[in-house]
């Protein structure tokens, strides 16, 4: 009997083993399952399907303005961005997030492939298991905000995991939305009111963090290594916000 628990134990942890370093091996070097690309500089775009060139283009050369106006340099050669429209390829890659409409393989200092789950080009936007999202979440913002992700992995490394989420998730949304408000205007928008689905259609996914990160970038004029070296938590940078509204 012990034996049969053992010899099971082992076969099933050898099969995980087995499964993640395939998972691993897909995330690594995903192109087998892409069949189009498109793109020879900065950025290269590939997808299950037909990329129609116009819109392709288009993305690529928006995604590549809103990164070159991000704070952040963008240092390597190149990087790859997949679109999983097909249901079974979005399910395998979003494996670890499976609502997501994108995600970033930030695998540290070597950055890393980035996946959106669906995308109708020729009208720039993102199509999320059959939802279209609409402006001023679109295609280009998507891509430059999984893109500052793989950024930032690059160049703070291992120390990602220590980045506080506001700042994780607000700066490459501050990065990726194509009509940069000011900080009073955005602050007068949000009000007081928490973050619910019509605030984010209307202002981003994460709305209050790029708040924050709009105000310690252009505010309180930090450089973008002083905000990505903080750990202060949202609570923290919030009430510091709020204390100097008030003076
Ligand atoms: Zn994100």
């Amino acid at each position: 009997m012990l034996q049969a628990i053992k010899r099971t134990l082992l076969w099933g942890g050898a099969a995980s083993a087995g499964v993640a370093l395939l998972f691993g091996a897909l995330i690594v070097w995903p192109d087998p399952l892409f069949a189009y690309a498109l793109g020879t500089g900065k950025i290269v775009v590939a997808s299950d399907r037909p990329i129609p060139s116009a819109g392709g283009e288009r993305l690529l050369r928006d995604c590549e303005r809103l990164l070159e106006r991000s704070p952040l340099k963008a240092k390597a050669r190149q990087y790859r961005i997949y679109v999983t429209n097909e249901d079974w390829r979005q399910r395998l890659f979003f494996l670890p997030k499976p609502k997501a409409w994108g995600l970033a393989y930030s695998l540290s200092s070597f950055g890393g492939p980035a996946f959106l789950s669906g995308a109708d080009f020729e009208a720039g936007r993102v199509v999320h298991l059959g939802y279209v999202g609409t402006p001023p979440r679109t295609l280009a913002w998507l891509c430059a905000h999984e893109l500052t992700h793989i950024i930032v992995g690059e160049h703070v490394g291992l120390a990602r995991f220590r980045v506080p989420r506001w700042v994780w998730e607000g700066f490459p949304d501050y990065v990726g939305i194509e009509n940069r408000v000011s900080f009073e205007e955005l602050r007068d928008a949000l009000g007081d009111r928490p973050v619910d689905i019509p605030m984010m259609i209307k202002h981003g996914s994460y709305p209050r963090y790029r708040l924050l990160v709009t105000y310690f970038l252009e505010k309180k004029g930090w450089s973008v290594d002083q905000l990505l070296q903080t750990r202060l938590t949202e609570d923290e940078a919030t009430e510091i916000m709020r204390a100097d509204a008030k003076r």
